[in-house]
């Protein structure tokens, strides 16, 4: 007799077959074992989803049998396919695509025979002796996050987040909550999402600190990695092997059968959400992956993303009663010194935990500020972070409306970078280069090309010169002249700094260090690092302190710690404040506070740190909280603004994107796909707004057409159920000869920017 199994393959995104394939096998076998199956006249890799429903009405002669099942390798947990389903489900993607996708790709390459010596190679001696590396005593912050982690994992375990200033000591933090785990369950796995910049270096320090858990129990997950090394940390961690894995933003799928903590630091980065295929948050996916690893008292998984009820469970989300016989927890740690406003939404409703630390290492302490926090910390007040208090630098805003006109760098910046480079000190000046959409403002007025029918500015689009609102559509032709005083001086917000370099070479011709040598200025940005290893020999020269004034876009102000810099100007931050992109200001802020924490690493010189901001609105509440490092204040104003406009995290969004030879096919697409939602009265429809489509901000790539149409609800739930039920009609509609230029679509749940 042979069973009937469902068995997901790698399909094409916007292939009909979205789902899995029925094959028949003559043992049966588990859900999650690998498995090689014919498909046309290939033969894949595929994942045994499930059993085929026994009153299958396929024909059972035209089923195809399973060629074998990847021996030697355990199946993959019911959490991680539940994991898997969600993926697919949330971001409207296929199972099999996600799934897929989620292994690493030499799997799907090696021959039966090539995987058994894989497999057959001797695992190294594990029994390292216990190793003591020598730890460093907690700072007075360290410990209490630390107190308020572990009390958090005997009780409620939601969520934590670590609120930790540049410099606090957060990864000491993440090291010791792992060390916990690891010490008390023997086989309890950890799983690490650092910074996107995963170093040798940080790879370094987290093996020495782990090497008393034997040999190769840290491995590494990211795409640097060859095919051959990604396979076996995939190996090592899907086997247990691996104690801990250090990966990037794809290791959120990694196959651990016995996770018990995710760490992810640096939560707010926008890089964490995956920008093709299943656009997926690898922040939002730990939170719930940490759900569907917890299994206590025999009660189901709950998982949910942050900031709303949990959709419709897809199905496999359960994992059966067979696996939650035995209590497991898993906690998840999100940390950063400017949490995205999502996850700080959710500690003052108390979703999450908040942990709390103000200090950075060395700075004197405040002793006013400590233990403030209840435990658990809830909806508790948070102090801010003061620069006399927490050896932050000085933030000194430089009014741009009384500077001599058009000048890029104001003459008393000039003065103070000219100091700093007589004394021996080094200077970074950074420009906001973002692609942030052009917003038109006036030069001599308030004037700012805002949308008369949203809380949005209106994008300023070259190609056919004009504004329209990426939020509701609304399009006119740019003026000639400003709208509201009449000056012919309009342009774009924060431009006009290309050629920073040069200028600031000349503005600093005459000046010497203290050895009488001339001004060495250096620039840092996507070109000057476009070779491999011009980066790091970049920053090497500049902690060698062979460069006095680095130059550079928000690539510099990220991580690195140069110990002698003891200014920072921020040249062009305008742009952010006036962006067409609600979030613009969440990421000045976050890319303010990073670049103030570049100054006075070193505790010697924090005293005679600043951060100079050059702006012609010095009165923003923006650079107010940020003048007091008072990220609390950001958040407050900035929720509130989002509350009012019902934008994340108080409403839900999506945007389908489609391309064409014409922006009129690009466009007509989308809006006849509203239409056809709207007529068929989908699920959920009463609740979603779909916008008329608009052209995207770069609009034409390599000769393609690009629009978006932005969807909004005001419910999580009713969105997702929406964007499902309109899937199928995306699909019918592209096959419509109407459409034929039609290039592609997809959808974007939880976009970035519009
Ligand atoms: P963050 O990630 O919060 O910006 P880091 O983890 O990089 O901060 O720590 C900042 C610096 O302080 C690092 O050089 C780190 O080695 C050091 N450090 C961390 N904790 C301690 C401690 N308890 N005592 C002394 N130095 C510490
Ligand atoms: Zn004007
Ligand atoms: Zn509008």
């Amino acid at each position: 007799m042979s069973h009937l199994l469902q068995v997901v393959v790698a399909t094409p995104a916007h292939s009909a077959i979205a789902g899995a394939l029925t094959y028949r096998s003559p043992a049966p076998l588990a859900p999650g074992t690998l498995v090689r199956v014919p498909l046309g006249r290939r033969e894949v890799l595929g994942v045994v989803w499930d059993a085929a429903p026994e009153s299958s009405e396929l024909d059972a002669a035209s089923i195809r049998a399973v060629a074998g099942a990847l021996d030697g390798l355990a199946p993959l947990p019911a959490a991680w396919r539940g994991l898997v389903a969600f993926t697919a489900a949330y971001y409207q993607r296929s199972l099999g695509e996600v799934a897929l996708a989620a292994l690493p790709p030499q799997l799907r390459e090696l021959t039966p025979v090539q995987l058994a010596r894989r497999l057959k190679r001797p695992v190294t001696d594990t029994s390292g002796p216990p190793v003591t590396t020598e730890l460093i005593a907690l700072s007075p912050d360290q410990t209490c996050a630390i107190e308020q982690f572990d009390a958090e994992s005997a009780g409620q375990r939601r969520p934590s987040l670590l609120f930790g200033a540049t410099g606090s000591g957060k990864t000491e933090v993440y090291l010791r909550a792992a060390a916990r785990v690891l010490a008390e369950d023997p086989e309890a796995q950890v799983l690490m999402v650092p910074e996107i910049n995963l170093t040798p270096q940080l790879q370094a320090r987290f093996e020495a600190r782990f090497a008393h858990l034997g040999r190769e129990r840290v491995v590494p997950m990211h795409s640097g990695l060859t095919p051959a090394q990604r396979l076996k940390g995939w190996l090592a961690a899907h086997s247990g092997q691996a104690r801990l894995v250090l990966g990037t933003r794809m290791a959120v799928f990694a196959s651990m059968p016995n996770l018990r903590l995710i760490v992810v630091d640096e939560e707010h980065d926008p890089s964490y959400k995956q920008q093709e295929g299943a656009r997926y948050s690898a922040r939002d996916l730990a939170v719930y992956r940490a759900r569907l690893e917890t299994t206590v008292g025999g009660s189901g998984p709950k998982a949910q993303l942050p900031g709303g009820p949990p959709p419709a469970p897809p199905e496999g989300s359960d994992p059966g009663p067979a696996a939650r016989a035995a209590d497991s927890v898993c906690r998840v740690l999100l940390g950063s010194a400017t949490p995205s406003l999502e996850s700080w939404q959710a500690t003052l409703t108390g979703r999450y935990q908040r942990l709390e630390m103000a200090q950075r290492i060395g700075a004197p302490t405040l002793p006013a500020a400590r233990g403030s926090l209840p435990p658990g910390g809830a909806a508790a007040p948070a102090a801010p972070m003061s620069a006399e208090a927490g050896g932050l630098p000085l933030v000194r805003r430089v009014e741009m409306n009384h500077q001599p006109k058009r000048c890029i760098i104001a003459p008393p910046l000039l003065a103070a970078i000219k100091e700093r480079v007589a004394r021996g000190e080094q200077a970074m000046i950074f420009l906001n280069r973002r692609g942030y959409a052009p917003v038109l403002a006036c030069h001599d007025c308030e004037w700012k090309s805002d949308c008369p029918h949203c809380s949005a500015y209106r994008v300023f689009h070259k190609i056919d010169r004009t504004l329209r609102c990426h939020h509701c559509g609304f399009t006119e032709r740019v003026p000639h002249a400003c709208p509201n005083c009449g000056n012919i001086d309009i342009a774009p917000v924060g431009r006009g700094t290309e050629r920073l370099e040069e200028h600031l070479a000349e503005l600093l011709a005459g000046v010497t260090r203290p050895d009488g040598g001339p001004v060495r200025i250096a620039r840092i940005d996507a070109d000057s690092t476009r070779l491999k290893g011009a980066l790091e020999a970049q920053l090497a020269s500049v902690h060698a302190g062979e460069v006095d004034v680095l130059v550079g876009t928000q690539m510099i102000a990220k991580g690195h710690d140069f110990r002698r810099i003891t200014l920072v100007a921020a040249v062009n931050p305008d742009g952010a404040l006036f962006s067409s992109d609600f979030r613009a200001p969440e990421r000045l802020f976050s890319l303010l506070m990073q670049a103030a924490g570049r100054a006075g690493r070193d505790a010697r010189h924090s005293a005679a740190s600043e951060m100079w901001v050059q702006t012609f609105h010095p009165e923003h509440p923006l650079f107010e909280a940020l003048k007091r490092h008072d990220y609390p204040a950001f958040a407050a104003q900035e929720l509130q603004e989002r509350e009012a406009a019902g934008l994340s995290p108080f409403g839900f969004s999506a945007l389908v994107r489609a391309e064409a030879k014409t922006q009129e096919a690009a466009q007509g697409f989308l809006n006849a796909a509203a239409e056809a939602a709207q007529a068929a009265q989908l699920p959920g429809h009463e609740r979603v707004t779909p916008y008329p489509a608009v052209p995207m901000t770069i609009q034409r790539v390599a000769n393609v057409e690009r629009a978006q149409m932005l969807v909004e609800s005001a419910s999580r739930m009713a969105l997702q159920r929406f964007l499902a039920a309109w899937q199928p009609v995306l699909f019918d509609l592209r096959r419509q000869a109407e459409f034929k230029s039609l290039v592609r679509w997809a959808i974007d749940v939880d976009p970035l920017a519009i």
